[in-house]
Order: C-alpha cells, then sequence, then structure tokens
C-alpha cells in the first residue's frame, strides 16, 4: 500500500519547464543540465523500485522520497517499507556501466572509458537510518528494527565486486533479499502501530521547497517566451481556430496554452498571472486576445488588478 505516492521534485519540475526555454550558451544552463539529469536518475531509480514494491502483499506500507527532518538534518529515503517485523530503507542508484567497490569502500563507475567515484550508497543508508532513529526517538514512537539495503536499479549496469556486502544488490536480488528478511524475522509491533508509524512518517514529509532562481543565477532575459510543440521541442506554434499549430510538423494541440501557463507558473514561482504579463510572456498581439485566450481561467480582481489562477490547472 503506497502512503507516500512517488513523486518528481519540485525542483525537478521546474527544470524541466525551464531549461527548454533557456538559453543555451550560457554556464548556467550547463548547471541546470547536470542538476536536472540528477533528478531524472534519482526519479528512474525510484521509479524502478515500483515494480518490487507492486509485487510485495498490500498491507505492507510503502514511502517513496521520504524527506524529513532527523537529527539537526534533513534526511531522504527513495523508499522505504514498515512493516510489523522491520523498516526497511532501500537507497537506489541508477547507474549505468562498470561498478566497482575500492578499499576505501568508494563506489568507482566506469563508463564511456571515464571514471567516476561515489558515495558508498550502503554509508548513505546507514545515514537514513541513524537520522530515522533519531527522529522516531524524538517523538517515541514505537519501532521494530531498521534495515538497510542498496540496489543498482539501471539495467546496463555491470557489478565487478569481490565478495560484496549482502545488503549490496542488483535490481533482481532484491526481492529475494527482501523475502530472506522477511522469512527470518518476526512481528515486534502489531499491525495498528505499523499503520500509525507509516502515517506519522508521512505527516513529517516535507518536500525540499527551493526556487531555482536561489539556486542558480538565472537571467529571466534569457528564458524565452512563447508556446513550444511538446514533439519538436524548441518550435513555436501559432493560433488559429481554436488551436495551436506547430510550426514545423503542423501538429495541433488544443492543450499547448495549458502547458505553456503551467511552465510559467513553476519557472517565476506564481500562482496568478495578469494581461500583461501573460502578454508579454507568450507574446499574444492585444490585451483583447489575451484576456480571450485565458477566459477558460478563474479570475478574480477588477479592470488593471485582473489575474488569472493558473494554481487551479495543478489540482487534479
Ligand atoms: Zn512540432
Amino acid at each position: 500500500m503506497v502512503i507516500l505516492p512517488l513523486q518528481k521534485t519540485w525542483e525537478h519540475e521546474q527544470l524541466e519547464a525551464i531549461i527548454p526555454r533557456y538559453k543555451r550558451q550560457d554556464q548556467t544552463y550547463r548547471d541546470m543540465l547536470n542538476h536536472l539529469r540528477r533528478e531524472q536518475a534519482g526519479y528512474l531509480g525510484e521509479q524502478s523500485l515500483q515494480y518490487f514494491q507492486q509485487l510485495l502483499p498490500h498491507k505492507i506500507a510503502a514511502l517513496y522520497g521520504l524527506r524529513a527532518l532527523g537529527n539537526q538534518h534533513y534526511f531522504q529515503i527513495d523508499l522505504l517499507l514498515v512493516l510489523e517485523k522491520f523498516l526497511l530503507i532501500i537507497e537506489a542508484k541508477h547507474f549505468q556501466g562498470t561498478i566497482e567497490l575500492n578499499h576505501f569502500g568508494q563506489i568507482v563507475q566506469t563508463i564511456n572509458g571515464q571514471r567516476h567515484v561515489y558515495q558508498n550508497p550502503l554509508e548513505q543508508a546507514e545515514v537514513q537510518k541513524y537520522q530515522l532513529q533519531s527522529l522516531l526517538e524524538r517523538h517515541h514512537i514505537k519501532s521494530p528494527p531498521i534495515h538497510t539495503c542498496a540496489v543498482f536499479t539501471h539495467e546496463d549496469v555491470l557489478l565487478k565486486i569481490d565478495n560484496p556486502p549482502a545488503n549490496l544488490l542488483t535490481y533482481r536480488q532484491l526481492f529475494q533479499f527482501f523475502q530472506h528478511l522477511y522469512q527470518n524475522s518476526s512481528p515486534q509491533i502489531t499491525h495498528a502501530e505499523a499503520t500509525k508509524l507509516s502515517h506519522f512518517l508521512k505527516a513529517q514529509h516535507t518536500p525540499k521547497n527551493r526556487h531555482i532562481f536561489a539556486i542558480y543565477n538565472v537571467k529571466s532575459d534569457l528564458i524565452k517566451g512563447g508556446i513550444y510543440c511538446d514533439d519538436c521541442e524548441r518550435s513555436k506554434m501559432y493560433y488559429r481556430r481554436a488551436k495551436w499549430i506547430c510550426k514545423q510538423c503542423q501538429k495541433t494541440d488544443r492543450y499547448a496554452l495549458i502547458r505553456g501557463l503551467k511552465e510559467y507558473a513553476l519557472i517565476f514561482r506564481k500562482t496568478t498571472i495578469s494581461n500583461g504579463e501573460a502578454r508579454d510572456f507568450f507574446g499574444f498581439p492585444s490585451s483583447d486576445t489575451c484576456n480571450r485566450r485565458l477566459s477558460f481561467l478563474r479570475k478574480t480582481g477588477v479592470t488593471k488588478n485582473t489575474v488569472y489562477h493558473i494554481e487551479d490547472l495543478f489540482k487534479k
């Protein structure tokens, strides 16, 4: 049972909105692109864990991407399972290429002839365990023992590790690892206590809330406005007879403006847009045209102070 569903982080969504519109020659563009790639890898890793998690009995509580305050610092867990017998922290690594473990416990990735060094995911999981314990102790919450494992989720990964620790796994080993753990432990808390524990943790979830503008030196004038085709990324669309049409592939899309407005909301971290702002960003030829295009949105205020509510577009 999924208690905290898999979700893209806020930073991930902002980066996806801003990068296709940002000037490519700028250093900020490259920094943001690297950041997006890390977010994407993290998301794909967690997504891969879904197949495993869906094989488990329904009563096992699953929390994806839980981020909470531990001992003075925040910690984040890719997937946490809550059972009567134990809690299991699963750290996912979506690495490709060849992975080795050196004598210092560092992970060395070799891909396309290049080597990259990363922190050992089991050490990361141990820190998460310590932080989770601190959180539970601080709130006097009864918990079964906490176990950890790290999983390499990418299909194209070759693990070259002699005598790997029992909880360092390929994706295919994960289910077996879980079953072994399950069969060799006994309940420490009741089902009601486990449910209470998982809902307590969900309530502690504090997603990162940073604006990309506060992390990078984003220059607003390097962000291109307009409506773009989602098939040919950088091609503009024009409006004709209630449809948006791509200049390049001629694809028509009734919802292109909604997509554009959502991107605007994410990029500038706004819940509303005024007529003037919409004209500037989307290039509507006149104030009247702009009002007509946005007329499907809820609006508040009068005359010059009228704003359209774009936050409604995110409600399901
Ligand atoms: Zn197109």
